[in-house]
């Protein structure tokens, strides 16, 4: 063989299981045909949360006027923010496919698939492995609505040439939700069409809630219960048609309608390797297809679909095989954020979620942040809650929206990870003046919820 682990794809997860797998040793051969660093470096977490800050600016300079700052915001140059943004993930991609190098790894920049269940084509040459790991991602996926041609995906969102000034985002979902905060946040009249009553299906009630009024707060206008069923082009952009007989007109038209496992075209079948019905790769708990040499981790697997998760995986996967250090990862209490203006996070169960199981206390606060008492952005609200089993005093659930919430959440999932009871929160001193000391001041029980109790 050729080599003792052979990786397709650069990404999060890839990455992480080639490096460390060459560090143990082992012969390890990487390929990838677009971008090193995948997704999260080049289309996803990196170049998004750079949108975010560049869309809380604006904010945050009106906000100085109540701090005695003479503040006023101009206009924004959208192609000096994408060629800024550009230049720091080209260094980026600079730096994973140097850090894959030097762990001594073999770097193909090209497309691989499988000849049979220990071969690879690989940009035309013949590899063979002891082991390969499907690595691949995903990839967004739109509608199908005639006109759906006329729409964008978040892969082109990273790179219009020209800021659009009245969008219109179709999902609930995380993308959705954060595009909403980046193109409201810079100036576009900012339309969020999605078929829930509320954003975000299975997050929290009163994150959703919370959340809604934060987008209307905005001046994102939000079309709850609302399907697309067209798109035309018009003399001046886009007419968006919905399924409450509105008609939009708007510059651009973005899906933010989920994501698909990168499975076509890898000739898996010629490996034996088994899908799922959405075309995900099936995993064991030891990342195991159905093939046993072969693996899959991170998003190709759709399980949770989070670079940290991804990360963590490729690592562990290296350590079993190659590190004499077998290991799972533990997919509980994962912490997630959505990086929405204002953000929000979450670690543990939701209120519904654990009320089904059993009688829990609920401890809710909402309020201003001190901030926001001098900017005179009144509006702008904090929104904490925990989540505690009746029975053990555990908090099953932590949950914000607010600013600082990605911040703040990550803490608070070590201690959820630890077994924290409510009993530890209140022994806690807080950090003063912060929002994050209201974790461990809050006293008093906002509800009990529990099978039965209505609030499931
Ligand atoms: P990927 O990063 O997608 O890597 C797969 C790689 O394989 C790609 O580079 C692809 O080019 C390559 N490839 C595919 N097929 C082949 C082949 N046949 N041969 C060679 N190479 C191939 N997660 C967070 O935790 N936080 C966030 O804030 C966040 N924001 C996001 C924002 C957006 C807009 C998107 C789309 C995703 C976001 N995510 C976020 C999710 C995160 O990006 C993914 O969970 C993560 O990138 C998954 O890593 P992966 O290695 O499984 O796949
Ligand atoms: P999500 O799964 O989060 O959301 C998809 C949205 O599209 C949902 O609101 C869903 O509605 C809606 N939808 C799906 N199909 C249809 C349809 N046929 N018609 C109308 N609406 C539809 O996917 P995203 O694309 O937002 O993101 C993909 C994944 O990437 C996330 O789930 C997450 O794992 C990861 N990600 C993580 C981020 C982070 O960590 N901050 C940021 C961005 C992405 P419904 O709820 O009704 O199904």
């Amino acid at each position: 063989m050729d080599f003792d682990l052979f990786v397709i794809g650069g990404g999060s997860a890839g990455v992480r299981c080639a490096r460390i797998a060459a560090g143990h040793g082992a012969r390890v051969g990487v390929a990838e045909d677009r971008f090193w660093g995948g997704t999260c470096v080049n289309i996803g977490c990196v170049p998004k949360k750079f949108l975010v800050m560049a869309a809380e600016y604006g904010g945050l300079v009106q906000d100085a006027r109540g701090f005695g700052w003479d503040a006023a915001t101009g206009a924004h140059d959208w192609p000096a923010l994408i060629a800024a943004k550009d230049k720091e993930i080209s260094r980026l991609n600079g730096i994973y496919r140097r850090l894959l190098d030097q762990a001594g790894a073999k770097i193909f920049d090209a497309r691989a698939k499988f000849i049979d269940a220990h071969t690879l084509d690989v940009g035309g040459a013949r590899v063979t492995a002891e082991r390969i790991v499907i690595a691949t991602g995903g990839h967004p996926t739109g509608l199908d609505i005639p006109g759906a041609e006329h729409a964008i995906i978040s892969d082109d969102a990273f790179y219009l040439p020209a800021f659009p000034r009245r969008v219109a985002i179709v999902g609930g979902g995380y993308i959705a939700v954060e595009f909403a905060g980046i193109f409201a946040g810079l100036g576009a009249e900012t339309h969020l069409i999605y078929r829930q009553p509320l954003p975000l299906r299975g997050f929290d009630g009163d994150v959703r809630n919370a959340l809604a009024e934060a987008l209307t707060d905005n001046g994102i206008v939000l079309h709850p219960d609302t399907l697309p069923s067209s798109i035309s082009l018009t003399e001046t952009g886009k007419a968006l048609a919905l399924s409450d007989r509105t008609l939009l007109d708007v510059d651009l038209v973005f899906f933010a309608t989920g994501r698909a496992a990168n499975t076509k075209g890898l000739g898996l079948e010629a490996a034996g390797v088994k899908l799922g019905s959405k075309g995900e790769v099936l995993v064991d708990e030891a990342f195991a297809t159905s093939v046993p040499h072969i693996y899959a981790l991170g998003d190709v697997t759709d399980r949770l679909n989070l670079t940290p998760v991804a990360t963590a995986e490729g690592h562990a996967l290296a350590d079993t095989l190659f590190g004499n250090k077998p290991r799972k990862v533990n997919l509980n209490n994962v912490p997630t954020a959505v990086f929405s203006i204002p953000p929000l996070a979450t670690v543990g169960l939701t209120e519904e979620e654990a009320a089904r199981k059993g009688p829990v206390k609920v401890f809710v606060t909402k309020f201003t942040p001190m901030r926001h008492q001098l900017s005179g952005r009144t509006t702008r609200k904090t929104l904490m809650k925990l989540v505690v089993d009746e029975a053990t005093d555990k908090v099953l659930g932590a949950h914000i929206l607010g600013e600082d919430a990605p911040e703040m959440m990550q803490g608070i999932a070590v201690a959820i990870t630890a077994g924290a009871t409510k009993a530890d929160f209140d022994a806690t001193i807080g950090i003063h003046p912060t929002a994050a000391e209201e974790f461990v001041t809050l006293r008093t029980q906002t509800r009990v919820a529990g099978p039965g109790t209505g609030s499931v």
